[in-house]
């Protein structure tokens, strides 16, 4: 039988996110602290097996249609790309990563070959210093020998996200944007959302998307895009009259929660309905104490009843969710 994740607000989700780790090998400054984090115990984090069995559950019984694998960084995940093979083989799925790149020039073929249809990946700057100053790690030329691969294995459009900090790389918007252009690469830049595990986000410092266009329309003329949006989270502008887009996620100052078709999957498997949820429902003990699919799907549309209409950042009674962006799974 087949059910929808439909929310009290008419809302479908149809796009589920898949952590796979809470582990990551850079340390990007807005998202965790330079020591690290208290990881994940292994016994709380699913199986390969337990995540394809969800994933299964959602595509099967619950109308997913996209599955996008991140974390942490979903590279450091030995069973990447069975998961992925294995999702792909489902049917009627498209399959996507978010990854830091860290890696991919080795595996971006084995992906593609198991049915991985694109990726996104992170990279705030192309300057080795800057990049070395936010990541905590001198490994640019990875990312970038990553990005290669992907585009080589045809894991395209290949996206870009970035996010802007206000005195570290603000000033290298357009900088990024050219070179994105001339890869090929489709670039986004995010709003910084008040995720990281360090809580070191402040509404005063983050850089608005007002600000992300003010710095680009310095060196390219922006019109916004025909296309309509849906329920995309970028704002898409066409650079100097287009064909090159660039895309703004305003996720703080332009909520676009009115139309999010997103539900989260964490690597310890708790279904989260929204990125800022201050709850979670337990799929992985329901899981482990033999429930039947249909009792899991059961669950799991339950979970979606209580997301909440907006992530209120703005109202004053806002408070962070306890689980950081790296465990939730951007
Ligand atoms: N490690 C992978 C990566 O960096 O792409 C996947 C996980 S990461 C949490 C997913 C996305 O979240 C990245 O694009 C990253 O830039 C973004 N991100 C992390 N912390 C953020 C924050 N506080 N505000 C906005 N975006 C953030
Ligand atoms: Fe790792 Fe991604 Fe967080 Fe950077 S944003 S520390 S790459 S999980």
């Amino acid at each position: 039988m087949t059910h929808a994740l439909e929310d009290r607000f008419g809302r479908v989700a149809t796009d589920l996110r898949v952590s796979l780790t809470d582990r990551c090998n850079l340390r990007c400054s807005y998202c965790m602290p330079a020591e690290g984090l208290d990881w994940m115990p292994t016994e709380q984090t699913l199986t390969d097996d337990e995540v394809v069995r969800l994933v299964t559950i959602g595509v099967q019984r619950l109308g997913v249609t996209e599955v996008r694998f991140t974390g942490g960084e979903p590279l450091l995940r030995r069973g990447l790309p069975d998961i992925v093979r294995r999702t792909h083989e489902l049917g009627g799925v498209e399959t996507s990563l978010t990854t830091n790149a860290l890696g991919l020039a080795r595996t971006a073929s084995t992906l593609a070959a198991a049915g991985l249809d694109r990726v996104n990946v992170s990279l705030d700057t192309v300057r080795a210093d800057t990049f070395a100053t936010i990541t905590r790690r001198e490994r640019l030329h990875d990312v970038i020998a990553g990005l290669e691969a992907a585009r080589d294995a045809g894991l395209g459009p290949v996206k870009i996200n970035a996010v802007l900090l206000r005195g570290v790389n603000d000033d290298q918007a357009g900088e990024l944007l050219r070179w994105c252009i001339t890869e090929g690469y489709h670039l986004r830049f995010i709003e910084q959302m008040p995720l990281d595990a360090q809580h070191g986000w402040s509404r005063t410092e983050m850089v608005t998307a007002d600000e992300i266009l003010e710095h680009l329309e310095r060196d390219f003329e922006l019109s916004p895009a025909e296309e309509p949006r849906g329920s995309a989270p970028a704002e898409l502008f066409r650079v100097d009259g287009g064909p090159a887009t660039v895309g703004v996620i305003a996720s703080v100052t332009r909520p676009f929660c009115g139309d999010c078709d997103r539900v989260r999957l964490t690597a310890d498997g708790q279904v989260r309905n929204c990125l800022f949820a201050r709850s979670e429902s337990d799929l992985r003990t329901a899981l482990r104490g033999g429930a039947d699919d249909e009792e899991i799907a059961a669950r799991w549309v339950v979970a979606m009843q209580g997301k909440l209409a907006g992530h209120g950042i703005d109202d004053p009674s806002f408070l962070q969710p306890t689980r950081p962006m790296s465990a939730i799974g951007g």
